[in-house]
């Protein structure tokens, strides 16, 4: 980097980190460093770093990393990160409930139980962040972000905070339009009021059925590739045989086989080159091209 990065960040409260490894930072345990990863004290903060920072300097945004593939050669640039307390607040009004960006999904559950509020049980299973699952139109159990959002706040690379609502997204299949390097501040969800003994008992069903159908504990990033129109991915990977390849550490899991695992010694290279190769063993003999889900990003060693 020419810029000189540690100059400018001195002048920051908020946690600062140089050559940060992004193998700490994403579910898979893979990724090269990342220059300058920055995590502010509050919004203020962010405004102000956004203002300063000179518009040629490349910029990412991190939630908890658990749909991300980070490739063995790292980022170059700026990673912020909004893992401060202030953006894990969650505040509630009658039965619309603002979560801010960085908070994580399943700290939605105690105050859904508290508050008897139901609707967004479903958010509580997914790994991640607000900011994250918004920007991914996450989903499961046939309801996505989409389903449940009224708006959210975010900030433009500028450092300016606009609102946008539900259709200023324009929601598809695992994707939120959201402008490049705009940032997701805080979320603000529909739920409605439900007897808590309800809500508990749904969470632990949606828990238990996880818990049997998905490696929730292996090093993943959970689906690797969209389901097809009318088709499910595993299905696909399964009946070409493309769940028994394996490449270095990297292997398709048992559990569920649209889940690639990061077996303790995969690199990002062999996690993507398996991927790549579960592409060509199901064009060959389904002759349907499967999408990446997860995010790759990074340049390679
Ligand atoms: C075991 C497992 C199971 C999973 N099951 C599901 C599932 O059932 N359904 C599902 O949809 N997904 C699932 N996923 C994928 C993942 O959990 C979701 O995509 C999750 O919502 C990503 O959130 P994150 O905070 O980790 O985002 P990250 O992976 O860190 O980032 C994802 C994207 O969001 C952007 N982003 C993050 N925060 C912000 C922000 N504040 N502002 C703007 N952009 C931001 C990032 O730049 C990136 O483009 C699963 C993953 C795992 C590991």
């Amino acid at each position: 980097m020419s810029f000189d990065a540690k100059t400018f960040m001195q002048d920051f409260k908020g946690k600062v980190l140089f050559q940060e490894p992004l193998s700490k930072h994403t579910r898979f345990g893979v990724g090269g460093p990342v220059d300058v990863m920055f995590s502010p004290c509050d919004i203020n903060e962010l405004s102000l770093f956004l203002k300063k920072l000179p518009s040629d300097q490349p910029l990412y945004i991190l939630g908890a990393g658990s749909n991300l593939l980070v490739r063995d050669g790292g980022i170059q640039g700026f990673m912020v990160k909004l893992d401060s307390p202030f953006f894990k607040q969650i505040k509630i009004k009658e039965t619309e409930l603002t979560a801010y960006a960085g908070c994580p999904n399943v700290k939605l559950k105690k105050e859904l139980i508290e508050n008897g509020l139901s609707g967004l049980e479903f958010l509580c299973s997914i790994p991640g962040t607000i900011g994250g699952t918004l920007k991914t139109n996450a989903g499961c159990y046939g309801k996505s972000v989409s389903d449940v959002l009224i708006k959210a706040t975010v900030m433009n690379r500028k450092g300016e905070i606009t609102e946008l609502s539900n259709a200023d997204f324009h929601f598809s299949y695992r994707n939120a339009d959201l402008k490049k390097d705009w940032i997701i501040l805080s979320v603000t969800f529909q739920c409605q009021k439900e007897d808590p003994n309800q809500i508990l008992q749904t969470l632990q069903e949606q828990h238990e059925y996880r818990k049997a159908h998905q490696p929730m504990k292996a090093r993943t990033a959970g689906s690797t590739f969209k389901n097809p129109a009318g088709m499910s991915a595993w299905q696909l990977i399964k009946q070409s045989g493309a769940d028994l390849l394996h490449v270095g550490g990297a292997q398709v899991s048992d559990k569920h086989c649209n889940f690639l695992i990061n077996n303790g010694s995969a690199t990002a290279e062999d996690l993507e080159t398996l991927g790549e190769n579960i592409i060509k063993a199901v064009k060959k003999t389904k002759n349907i091209t499967l999408e990446w889900e997860v995010e790759r990003l990074g340049q390679k060693k």
